[in-house]
């Protein structure tokens, strides 16, 4: 009898937990594609034909190395649908004495794969997922008794464990954390090296026919597709950057330049998200390229920080925060996502030019993700759920464990601040400091108040002022309350109605047009 091994769609990894010690020849690997996690929200295009065509490629490289598969294709007419349902058949098909699986990284997904015993009536192991440095089991150990959760102490344990950037028992150079080099605005013309492009191979493209045909009223663009869709290409995609971005990736990461949609990031999250990349071994190459005297400590820190800090930390806090987080709404936005972000017809050039690069690409940047499009739903009271709703459409790296506390968590405070010790939070002037968007624009940053005036000016004081009841006593924004407070009672009044007049306009520029994507 044999072993029913799921594969699911982000856990295209030849080491993973649920292939060690298996014997291929009594092994039957399950892949599949299924209507419900394709379309339970609106998924980018892009991203649909990221997962398929990835997973089609895996399919046949572990075919390859001696594994049986039995890969169900969305097209294929007894489809059942859903991932519950298509294991129901394989047990049919396949008799196994075990189904072995690696956790999910999607909540939903797991309360779904708990009652597979249930269903199916034969032992079902969920094995941790191996890919990640922390166990799930281990952040809550780690935050257990913590007061507040915060990443820097939490990367500092990752450093120590796995002993990168590390002098014995302190870090290279005597700091923990190089961030504050890591945040120049852009000087004119600052532009990236160009971007390992990947042109669809066959099987690729008849993924992209079967998406552009099934999902054609889904968000955003496929004619752009160059996704790395094997490890090897990742591979290549992964050298190119430790190469040419890297040695600049901190001093410019913060910067946002119009039309650059990806000046010196990794843009590695999908290939890393879908498990063709190992974290562990990027950070040990991002390390030996500052031994090397290639790439300077601020950078590389910087990198190592995203993956062994803020990757696993977010990952520790989905599992350790869920179901609630999903729900949680600290600050009480109610208002609907305003349609220009399915659109991006906007005068904000800085909203503008993200969403363009959204549906483009189905990428952002994280600056262009926390500081603008975050920041500005953050300020307008949007709904916590419909902003992760987009968020989780819109990126083709997005999956529940990685977007909803970024989301949540990180861009709208929504947590109450077990995430981040204060709201990411600013007013225009952090826009035109971090990025060349305000010159071209038809507000005005440099004006605070009304019809011309950059909305993220008043906004920023409406969003302050509101909240006072829950932020006012926080000491990270002491300062800006300070200022508040001092300002005239005039000046108040002019910036909470200017903020008061835009969000008008908005909803009523909004109850005009047809609702798009969800
Ligand atoms: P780089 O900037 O080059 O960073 C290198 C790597 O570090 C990334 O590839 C990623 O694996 C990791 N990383 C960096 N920051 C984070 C973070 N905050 N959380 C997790 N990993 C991180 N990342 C996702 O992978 N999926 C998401 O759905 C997602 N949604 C986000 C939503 C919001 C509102 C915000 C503020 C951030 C979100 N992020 C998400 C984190 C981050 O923006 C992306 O990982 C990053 O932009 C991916 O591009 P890159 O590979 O060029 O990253």
């Amino acid at each position: 009898m044999t072993v029913l091994v799921p594969v699911l769609g982000d856990q295209l990894s030849h080491g993973l937990a649920s292939l060690k010690g298996c014997d291929p020849a009594d092994t039957v690997v399950l892949m599949m594609e299924v209507a419900e996690e394709a379309a339970h929200v609106r998924h980018h295009k892009a991203k649909i034909a990221l997962i398929f065509s990835a997973m089609r490629h895996f399919a046949a490289e572990l075919r390859k190395a001696g594994w049986r598969v039995d890969y169900i294709r969305l097209d294929d007419p007894e489809n059942a649908g859903s991932f519950t349902g298509e294991v129901i058949r394989a047990a049919e098909r396949h008799s196994p004495r075990l189904i072995r699986v690696v956790e999910p990284g999607d909540w939903r997904v797991e309360q779904a794969m708990l009652d597979w015993q249930t269903f199916i009536g034969c032992p079902v192991e969920i094995l941790p997922d191996s890919r990640f440095l922390c166990s799930r089991d281990e952040f809550a150990s780690w935050a257990a008794g913590r007061k507040e959760l915060r990443m820097e102490f939490f990367y500092r344990e990752m450093r120590r464990r796995t002993g990168l950037l590390m002098d014995g028992k302190d870090p290279v150079g005597g700091k923990w954390n190089y961030d504050a080099a890591n945040r120049s605005g852009p000087p004119t013309g600052l532009k990236g090296p160009p971007l390992p492009r990947f042109a669809p191979d066959a099987m690729t493209n008849e993924v992209i026919e079967l998406v552009g045909t099934r999902f054609a009223d889904h968000f955003g663009a496929l004619d752009k597709f160059s996704w790395p869709v094997t490890a090897q290409e990742a591979e290549t995609a992964a050298a190119a950057f430790l190469k040419d971005r890297l040695p600049t990736f901190g001093q410019w990461q913060d910067a946002m330049v119009r039309g650059q949609d990806f000046l010196f990031h990794a843009v590695l999250s999908p290939a890393i998200n879908l498990g063709l990349l190992d974290p562990l071994d990027l950070c040990r190459r991002a390390e030996a390229e500052y031994r090397a005297g290639r790439a300077p400590l601020a950078a590389v820190e910087g990198f190592v920080r995203q993956l062994i800090g803020w990757r696993e930390y977010i990952r520790g806090v989905y599992w350790l925060e869920m179901p609630g987080l999903a729900e949680d709404n600290y600050l009480g936005a109610t208002r609907p996502l305003p349609d220009f972000y399915w659109t991006g017809k906007t005068d904000m050039a800085c909203l503008a030019d993200c969403v363009r690069t959204t549906r483009d690409n189905a990428y952002a940047h994280h600056i262009q993700r926390l500081m603008v499009l975050g920041n500005f739903a953050l300020l307008a009271g949007i709904r916590p759920q419909d902003v992760a709703d987009w968020f989780l459409v819109v990126y083709a790296d997005a999956f529940d464990w990685v977007e909803l506390p970024n989301v949540a968590g990180m861009a709208l405070f929504a947590d109450g601040g077990r995430l981040a010790s204060k709201p990411y939070a600013a007013s225009g002037a952090y826009i035109d400091r971090m990025s060349n968007y305000c010159g071209s624009c038809r507000y005005k940053v440099k004006l605070k108040t009304g019809p011309d005036a950059c909305p993220f000016n008043a906004l920023y004081w409406h969003f302050l002022d509101r909240n006072e009841d829950k932020l006012g006593r926080n000491m990270r924004l002491a300062n800006p309350y300070a200022t508040w407070r001092r300002m005239s009672e005039e000046k108040r009044t002019e910036y909470l109605a200017s903020a008061e007049a835009f969000l008008q306009q908005l909803q009523n520029a909004d109850a005009g047009w047809a609702r798009h994507g969800q």
